[in-house]
């Protein structure tokens, strides 16, 4: 995509600041730094969502994901890690090429992602996840 910041990153048309990658993924320094040691593991071939991945993209930055995050661990000794990755305007998504944000935490440190729960009885449970199983499809290629 010609005008995505993420491909141009990719190919070096962006500067970067690179900590790892693979045939499928790259991961980088997000320019924000929320906390310190804050990185971007995001697909090289254009995907604008979860939902476009390909099963080698997906496995590709799951795996880049759990090695890049031990070593932010052993580098910045954050007290937690969050996984955070939005789909969509409404999730929060500002970038549409597909990425995962690393992003070591400590106590206090504002960031703050409010869980409404609702508590459904069990037989809405049963009602949504009926929905979701009738859709699974085939496995991703
Ligand atoms: P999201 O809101 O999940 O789409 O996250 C997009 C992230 O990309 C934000 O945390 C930005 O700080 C980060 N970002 C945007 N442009 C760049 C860039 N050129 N280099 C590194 N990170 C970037
Ligand atoms: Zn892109």
């Amino acid at each position: 995509m010609s005008d995505c910041v993420f491909c141009k990153i990719v190919t070096g048309q962006m500067p970067s600041t690179r900590v790892f990658e693979d045939e499928h993924s790259l991961a980088f320094m997000d320019i924000g730094q929320v906390n310190p040691g804050h990185v971007l593991v995001a697909v090289k071939k254009h995907a604008d969502n979860l939902y476009a991945l390909d099963g080698a993209q997906a496995a590709a930055v799951a795996r880049a994901s759990v090695r890049v995050a031990r070593a932010i661990r052993d580098a910045f000794k954050p007290e937690g890690l969050s996984v955070y990755q939005a789909n969509g305007k409404a999730a929060g998504q500002t970038v549409f090429h597909y990425h995962v944000h690393l992003l070591p935490r400590h106590a206090g440190d504002g960031m703050e992602l409010t869980w409404p729960v609702k508590n459904p009885p069990r037989e809405m449970l049963e009602d949504y996840a009926a929905k979701i199983r009738a859709g699974l499809g085939k496995p991703i290629g």
